[in-house]
């Protein structure tokens, strides 16, 4: 079976296509800047053996025209790598936001794509775009079935007492006002395919799994399935991240509004693109933090506190929630590659079963491996992420 999985942001479109046989990424790529003077194009061909990268400067002028392209990317005898379009079985759709409507990945007919658009004022960044590539690829493939996975799906197991907001009740019946959480198709990836690795059925594990990339987010997974997550009604929630606060007391914000005299929408871009380790001290890429602080900058290395200690609390907070944990799982670009971070993290929980080994943490592969000590009851792990591999696994389910 091949899927193409499609990625479409309000300027740009990322895809993979799949070979399900194996699991195989045989092309993947993007195109950037859609609807600028300049697009820019991105084209991997990932068939064993055949390894290429097409990079191209051309006006894209919109996403219709950006899906044209990666069809032509696809087939065409230089950079291709199937004979025909007719031979993708079918388009699997990232979501972001699928609210309370959809509990698992969906064939996409208009209703699906009403509720997309009804979802769109939790997501107004997200559903939209996200929608103009579902439109354009069902112009350009008409035969081909389209699904939608949503990024909320995976924790839509999580029960009521752990998603309400205690705000009056008519907030949440009315407004939809309730946590969401998102990261949920990599929360879902590494999971099972942590369970896989310790050879456990999911349906029988625990587990704490930690998504550290510039967005940051930590879920509780009993029995394999979701029951909390850091992330809220929308991704400023839960734990300080790259550019973006985490939990803070509500009430600051009025504070600020009076004391700075700056309107809720600049508060917005304060909370949201202003703050994080990049509020703290300066940058928000943590190999940068990591030179600084070598160099003797404090602000770095206050930064690194507060994001380790925050990520501790929450392990704490969902050890206790979980009442067992068979392991830990970090992943995304801090989580995969920081071992600094990762034993900041994991330091003095011994009390909870879990020790690391510094030698198996400081390890450099792109592959996934363990760092708990031979003693240690929990393990710890990190899983590279692969939201485009689990969309595509669902895809599958689903027609099948
Ligand atoms: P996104 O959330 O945008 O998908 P990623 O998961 O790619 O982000 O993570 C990006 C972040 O990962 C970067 O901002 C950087 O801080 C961090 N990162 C990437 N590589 C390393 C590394 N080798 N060491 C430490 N941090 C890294």
């Amino acid at each position: 079976m091949i899927i193409l999985v499609i990625n479409a942001g309000s300027s740009s479109l990322k895809y993979q296509l799949f070979n399900m046989a194996g699991a195989i990424v045989m092309a993947r790529g993007s195109i950037e800047r859609i609807g600028e003077t300049k697009g820019v194009l991105t084209h991997h061909i990932c068939m064993p053996g055949q390894g290429k990268k097409i990079v191209k400067e051309q006006k894209v002028k919109d996403h219709n025209r950006g899906m044209h392209l990666v069809a032509n990317l696809i087939i065409d005898p230089d950079t291709g790598v199937i004979d025909n379009i007719k031979n993708i079985d079918a388009i699997g759709h990232r979501v972001v936001q699928g609210g309370e409507t959809f509990g698992s990945a969906v064939l996409i007919n208009d209703r699906v794509k009403q509720a997309i658009i009804d979802n769109s004022p939790l997501a107004p960044l997200h559903n939209p775009p996200n929608l103009v590539g579902i439109m354009a690829a069902e112009k350009l493939f008409p035969k081909i079935p389209n699904i939608a996975v949503f990024d909320t799906e995976f924790h839509q197991s999580i029960p009521q007492k752990a998603f309400l907001y205690a705000l009056p009740y008519e907030y949440y019946s009315k407004l939809k006002v309730r946590k969401y959480g998102f990261h949920g198709t990599s929360h879902k990836y590494v999971s099972r395919k942590a369970a896989k690795l310790m050879e456990k059925d999911i349906d029988k594990t625990n587990l704490i799994t930690i998504h550290l990339g510039n967005g940051c987010s930590v879920t509780a997974i009993e029995k394999g399935k979701c029951i909390d997550t850091s992330m809220g009604m929308t991704p400023l929630a839960g734990i300080m991240m790259g550019t973006r606060t985490g939990d803070i007391d509500p009430a600051i914000i009025g504070y600020l509004m009076e004391q700075t005299g700056k309107t809720i929408k600049e508060l917005d871009i304060v909370l949201n693109q202003k703050s994080g380790l990049l509020g703290i001290c300066g940058m928000n890429d943590m190999r940068d933090i990591h030179e600084k602080i070598d160099a003797g900058h404090t602000k770095a290395a206050l930064a690194v506190e507060m994001f380790c200690y925050q990520v501790k609390k929450y392990i704490g907070a969902y050890a206790a929630v979980l009442g067992h944990i068979d392991a830990i799982v970090f992943t995304a670009g801090v989580g995969e590659n920081d071992p600094i971070i990762r034993a900041k993290t994991c330091e003095n929980l011994s009390f909870l079963g879990i020790w690391i080994s510094p030698e198996k943490n400081n390890q450099k592969t792109s592959k996934p491996f363990y760092l708990h000590s031979e003693d240690s009851q929990v393990q710890v792990w990190v899983v590279p992420t692969n939201e485009e591999l689990q969309i595509a696994k669902d895809v599958q389910k689903l027609l099948k």
